[in-house]
């Protein structure tokens, strides 16, 4: 008996994990993935089961991944899955205004880059990321199973779980979306704004092929953005516009929405064919008041949202687990706590700062482009035009949104671990 309890506290004394990642989308697979490989002892939480196939279905939701992304990636050993698996390629980018004669062209070829990023489907990324986890020792998968709470007990908390045994670690990661149930638990507060937008998204096929350029025109209610996928005449559309005619174009006959939409994109890429389901999101932007407290530190969306008009959400999640990756990676190879504040600070410090610049950068082109003030719009034309025409500029643009420039994680500079 007395033997029994000397033994339990000492088997206690070792958490199941260093660190719990709650949430599986692309932002927590690839957390997991880099601190597993890094042979932190990693538990992985979702609520849904490990997704196991790419359908033959080109998914609605896609990803303009930047070349940066494409690092981090590769670090998580993802990026050669998505290599071999269906792509767009985004060799330049085309970006005009409805409402001004204004323009511009980006080439990779300026930045001497082979591209400025790619466009994957969501189905492609976790399927690749989910290869990569496949078999990593140090890597726990507990899915499904929700998260419900957890207590705190000196340097671990023990995470309760429905459907699964409790979990000990030293740090939990949320990585679990726009309505975290870490954050909630951890109490901290969320900053939200509705941006009296919805973006509606569709695969569509085009008379005239898209040439690997991503192309965005502004309109009065927001952007249209045509994104190249695998197949020639083949696009991802986001059309962000007012809640009603989102509405209404989510509904109408597909004959119908083809001719809208080929009218709204000013028949740059001639008739559009042939359409696929239709999905719509409204948008918000919101920002969690801090991204850390003692054990728990925040990621990707369950810390920020940001406007989709650049496709950089997914991208900053990236570097956030990036970021979040090293500085755990640093405290466990010093011999330090990585649950501990002062160490999640340095994370907090390093993405937050980045993530509100973004967020800003943002609404400052939301503002711009949805301005219906001529002097706003004649400005903007002229911006456009002067981009067009000063290389250097060009050049800062093209680096910045390709993530190329920034205080970049080690990963995402093209450092394995
Ligand atoms: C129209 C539109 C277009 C976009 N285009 C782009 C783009 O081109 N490029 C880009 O970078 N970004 C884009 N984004 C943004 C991007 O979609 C998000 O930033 C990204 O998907 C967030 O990933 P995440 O892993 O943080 O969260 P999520 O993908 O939301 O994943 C959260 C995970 O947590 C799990 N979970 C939730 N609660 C619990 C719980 N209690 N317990 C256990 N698990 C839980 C969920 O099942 C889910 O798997 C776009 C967004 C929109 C709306």
């Amino acid at each position: 008996m007395q033997n029994q309890a000397m033994h339990q506290p000492s088997l206690r004394s070792v958490p199941d994990c260093e660190v719990a990642v709650v949430g599986a989308g692309v932002v927590g697979l690839t957390l997991a993935a880099l601190l597993s490989r890094a042979n932190v002892r990693t538990a992985l939480i979702d609520t849904q089961p490990p997704a196991s196939t790419v359908t033959a279905e080109h998914d609605l939701r896609v990803f303009a991944v930047t070349r940066a992304s494409e690092r981090v990636l590769s670090a998580a050993n993802a990026w050669p899955h998505i290599a071999r698996s269906r792509h767009g390629v985004i060799r330049a980018m085309e970006v005009w205004d409805e409402k001004s004669p204004g323009r511009v062209h980006f080439d990779s070829a300026l930045i001497a880059e082979p591209a400025l990023g790619c466009i994957v489907e969501q189905q492609v990324l976790r399927q690749a990321l989910e290869q990569a986890v496949a078999g990593l020792p140090a890597l726990i998968s507990r899915r499904p199973a929700a998260l419900r709470g957890w207590e705190t007990a000196g340097d671990r908390l023990t995470l309760e779980l429905d459907g699964q045994p409790p979990l000990s670690a030293r740090l939990v990661a949320g990585a679990d979306g726009t309505d975290s149930r870490v954050r909630g638990l951890a109490g901290i507060g969320l900053r939200r704004e509705e941006y009296a937008q919805t973006a509606l998204v569709c695969n569509v096929v085009t008379e005239k092929p898209h040439d690997d350029v991503a192309r965005q025109r502004f309109l009065g209610a927001g952007p249209l953005a045509f994104l190249p996928l695998d197949q020639p005449c083949l696009c991802s559309i986001v059309w962000t516009t007012t809640p009603a005619l989102a509405g209404r174009l989510a509904n109408v006959a597909a004959e119908s929405f083809r001719a809208e939409l080929a009218l709204a994109f000013d028949h740059r890429l001639g008739a559009v064919t042939h359409c696929g389901p239709r999905a719509v999101f409204p948008l918000a932007r919101a920002h969690a008041e801090a991204y850390v407290r003692p054990r728990v530190a925040l990621a990707g969306d369950a810390a920020h949202v940001v406007h989709p008009l650049a496709g950089q959400g997914a991208n900053l999640g990236l570097l956030d687990a990036a970021a979040l990756a090293e500085v755990i990676i640093d405290a466990i190879s010093a011999g330090r706590d990585p649950g501990a504040l002062h160490v999640l600070r340095r994370y907090e410090r390093w993405r937050r700062g980045e993530n509100v610049l973004m967020q800003g950068v943002m609404d400052f082109f939301h503002l711009l482009f949805g301005s219906t003030c001529e002097p706003v719009r004649a400005l903007r034309g002229v911006g456009l035009n002067l981009t067009d025409r000063l290389p250097l500029l060009q050049e800062f643009f093209m680096r910045r949104a390709s993530g190329l420039t920034g205080d970049l994680p080690r990963f995402a500079r093209g450092q394995v671990n």
